[in-house]
């Protein structure tokens, strides 16, 4: 039978179960991207549609915030999967509509027995148009490093929808300026709110959890790429415990694996990365009071044992530009050196 279809979708005639095939398209925004749903943590992401375009056909896409990998047409969006149904809806419509018009012919004269009088007048269909696509709209382009897909996403991720986990350097980067942009949105804070919030210690603890994170993001980039590429990795970290979160430690595996020295990377302020460390570790294991190990490794601190090491605005942002020099220089031992943006 011939089927009736809004504009966008077409039937494209049965396959050989017997199935009626229909395509339906799914138009892309002003950029050029279109919508993508994982089915497991159902957050949206976008890819965009021309680099789609030349994936394979069976093509597994892998969610870039939770990882689960599925079938690619496993991710439809909600609003796709509206526009779907409304298709098929529309051609069921006409399926019923299309048995009726058998059904009023056959039963013609039986239906009295009943009692009961069935007329049915089929009319043209004349289908709605399908509902457009209006899903959140794209805020940065992103390019994988690995496979070159273009792709958008709206949180914080971890894998390339279609070459799954990034590279350390990509990883990193992001995480980086995700703190940066953290800092920066404090500018936006009215003028009015600071002192309440300062003298709350607000900016204080932004400052040690931003110091945190940058210590968590170099300690990942420097162990997924000392694990991916130094010969014999695991024998040389056994019962070191987290060395990538020791500075001079993790210099020294990168120095014997790879001999490179970060400590002289152009621009790298080692002694200054060593104090901010060393902060970090007060903060997270001392409650922020200095102690023995904070004075061994900040010999000419001012500070005696039982001060409290304060974290201020200059040091997240020192700690930030700091370690996009170091991972820089990690990354550059697997040659997966990414481009890390600054500010
Ligand atoms: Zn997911
Ligand atoms: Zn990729």
């Amino acid at each position: 039978m011939r089927f009736r279809t809004a504009e966008g979708a077409s039937h494209e005639g049965r396959d050989g179960s017997g199935h009626e095939r229909f395509r339906v398209s799914i138009p892309f925004d002003e950029h050029g991207f279109f919508g993508r749903q994982c089915p497991s943590c159902m957050q949206i992401f976008r890819m965009h549609g021309e680099d789609y375009h030349h994936l394979p056909d069976d093509l597994q896409l892998t969610c870039p915030y939770c990882g689960h990998v599925s079938e690619h047409s496993e991710f439809m969006t909600e609003q796709q999967r509206d526009r779907v149904m409304q298709v098929a809806r529309d051609a069921a419509l006409q399926m019923v509509s299309d048995a009726f018009k058998g059904l009023s012919r056959r039963s013609t004269g039986s239906s009295r027995r009943g009692g009961v009088t069935v007329t049915f007048r089929s009319k043209p269909f004349y289908p709605r148009p399908l509902p457009g696509i209006n899903e959140e709209s794209l805020i940065r382009e992103r390019r994988c490093e690995t496979c070159g897909v273009r792709y958008a996403v709206f949180g914080e991720h971890r894998f390339c929808p279609v070459s799954g986990l990034l590279a350390p350097g990509d990883i990193a980067a992001d995480a980086l300026a995700s703190e940066e942009a953290k800092l920066s949105a404090l500018s936006a804070i009215p003028a009015d709110q600071i002192p309440i919030l300062r003298e709350q210690g607000v900016f204080e603890r932004i400052n040690v959890d931003v110091l945190g994170r940058v210590v968590g993001a170099v300690e990942a980039c420097a162990s997924s790429v000392f694990r991916n590429h130094a010969l014999n990795a695991e024998a040389a970290l056994r019962g070191k415990g987290n060395v990538f979160q020791r500075l001079d430690d993790l210099a020294g595996l990168f120095r014997d694996a790879f001999g490179v020295e970060l400590a002289t990377v152009d621009g790298v302020r080692w002694p200054e990365l060593v104090r901010l460390w060393a902060a970090r570790h007060v903060h997270t294991h001392a409650g922020g009071l200095v102690d023995d190990r904070y004075l061994r490794a900040v010999p000419a601190s001012r500070l005696a044992a039982g001060q409290r090491v304060v974290v201020t605005d200059a040091d997240a942002h020192l700690a930030i530009q700091q370690a996009r020099l170091l991972c820089d220089a990690i990354t550059l031992v697997g040659g997966t050196q990414a481009s890390v943006p600054s500010a």
